[in-house]
């Protein structure tokens, strides 16, 4: 198989996402991060009543100016009466105006004395009121379905009484590594033939910030019927199967011919770098992604490949995450047969971003990973010098659950 460009290999894979996952009913209080399965509307308006925008007086437009006496006190969360004419009512942010009140005078604007309050100059009506449905109208949506439901959307939902939603149970998604090198952090000091398993707590970490269930299926050996064995496990408990390593050509690579061997292997090798062995398909019909074992390679294809197929796979309907355009301080000298993407630092300059890269770009170099906030993105044939303009994906973008 060719190498296949990202564009379409993610318009390749986006087709083949199953229908979303049954449907929970959740506390909206938990529901941060969660799909929702039900479009939302407003039941009521917000706010449901016209209330002052200021501390001060609400008064009829017309009475002013002119000194008028207090005829009665609001504080928020308490019942207004019908304001009587030619007189002004005491009001506080967040109270219901009262019938017969069409502005409210800072009292600031205002000089209050023995029961009455001067005020000197005019005012349009309208003024410092909040009127009723000018957040919402009832009847208005709010969210569609497969909306990822952010902090303050859940402060909206809160707004119109809603203290339960409708969303997608989250995906169960397994994670299996695989290598003879590899040994469990706190699983005792190292042979010098051995290395500690970085990619499955990674793995598990990114799933786990997208609100998806992970399904540990441990680590494999290189050995064809262990890997066989595990995936298959996997492709009964799980909806998603998601490996590292052994997906490259290597003798020792042996889970591109499982997938080949218990169900279909339907992309393989991605034109990026980091990332190209990348293999897609399914084992007993559960979808399952090969991402290759160099630890960066596993988290760049994850996030750019595996993410926006699992997020979908959710139900989700999410924007794909934008580049942002930075100054670049590096050079590309000589240009790639694939697309590549550097990690890189970002500081603000002038009206600007400044990109420098974040260390060796190896893709066994997880450390640079870690000091980078964006990945710079050098589209295949191309070079770059110092100071020319390049697109970098922000990795907050990359890891959160709100784009793609
Ligand atoms: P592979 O794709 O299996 O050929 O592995 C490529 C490189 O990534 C090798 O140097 C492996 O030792 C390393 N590697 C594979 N899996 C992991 C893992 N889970 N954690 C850390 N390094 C890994
Ligand atoms: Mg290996």
């Amino acid at each position: 198989m060719a190498l296949t460009p990202l564009a379409s290999a993610l318009t390749q894979l986006l087709d083949t996402v199953p229908e979303p996952p049954p449907i929970e009913n959740c506390a909206v209080g938990s529901a941060a991060g969660r799909v929702l399965s039900e479009v939302v509307n407003a039941e009521l308006d917000v706010p449901p009543v016209d209330n002052s925008a200021m501390d001060g007086y609400a008064v009829r437009a017309s009475d002013l100016p002119g000194k008028l006496t207090v005829s009665q006190r609001i504080p928020a969360g308490k019942p207004a009466s019908p304001l009587e004419p030619g007189t002004a009512a005491r009001i506080f942010t967040g109270a219901t105006i009262p019938a017969g009140a069409d502005t409210v005078v800072m009292q600031e604007d205002a000089i209050f004395s023995e029961g009455e309050v001067s005020i000197l100059g005019c005012v349009t009506p309208g003024l410092h009121i909040r009127p009723r449905g000018a957040d919402l109208r009832s009847g208005e949506q709010l969210f569609d379905q497969g909306r990822v439901l952010r902090p303050e959307d859940l402060g909206l939902l809160a707004a119109v009484g809603r203290d339960r939603v409708s969303v997608y149970r989250p995906l169960r998604v397994a994670v299996l590594s695989t290598g003879d090198e590899l040994v469990e952090a706190g699983g005792g000091a190292l042979q010098p033939w051995q290395i500690y398993n970085s990619n499955r707590v990674q793995l598990a970490a990114q799933l786990q910030a997208l609100g998806m269930r992970v399904v540990d299926l441990g680590n494999a050996p290189d050995q064809p019927e262990k890997i066989g064995e595990a995936l298959e496990r996997g492709a009964e408990i799980a909806d998603c199967i998601v490996t590292t390593g052994g997906v490259s050509v290597g003798e020792e690579d042996h889970v591109r011919d499982q997938i080949v061997a218990r169900g279909e292997l339907t992309l393989w090798r991605l034109a990026i770098k980091p990332g190209k062995p990348l293999a897609f398909g399914q084992v007993r019909g559960t979808p399952i992604f090969g991402l290759p074992g160099n630890p960066v390679s596993a988290w760049v294809t994850f996030a750019l490949v595996v993410k926006p197929w699992l997020l979908r796979a959710q139900g989700a309907l999410v924007p794909p995450s934008l580049a942002v355009p930075a100054c670049a301080h590096f050079q590309v000298e000589k240009p790639g047969s694939r697309c590549e993407y550097l990690r890189v630092s970002l500081r603000s300059e002038g009206n600007g971003l400044v990109a420098e890269l974040a260390g060796s770009q190896s893709s066994g170099v997880l450390s640079s990973v870690t000091r980078a906030q964006g990945l710079a993105v050098i589209p295949r044939g191309t070079t770059l010098n110092h100071g020319d303009a390049v697109s970098v994906l922000l990795i907050a973008d990359l890891l959160s659950p709100w784009s793609a």
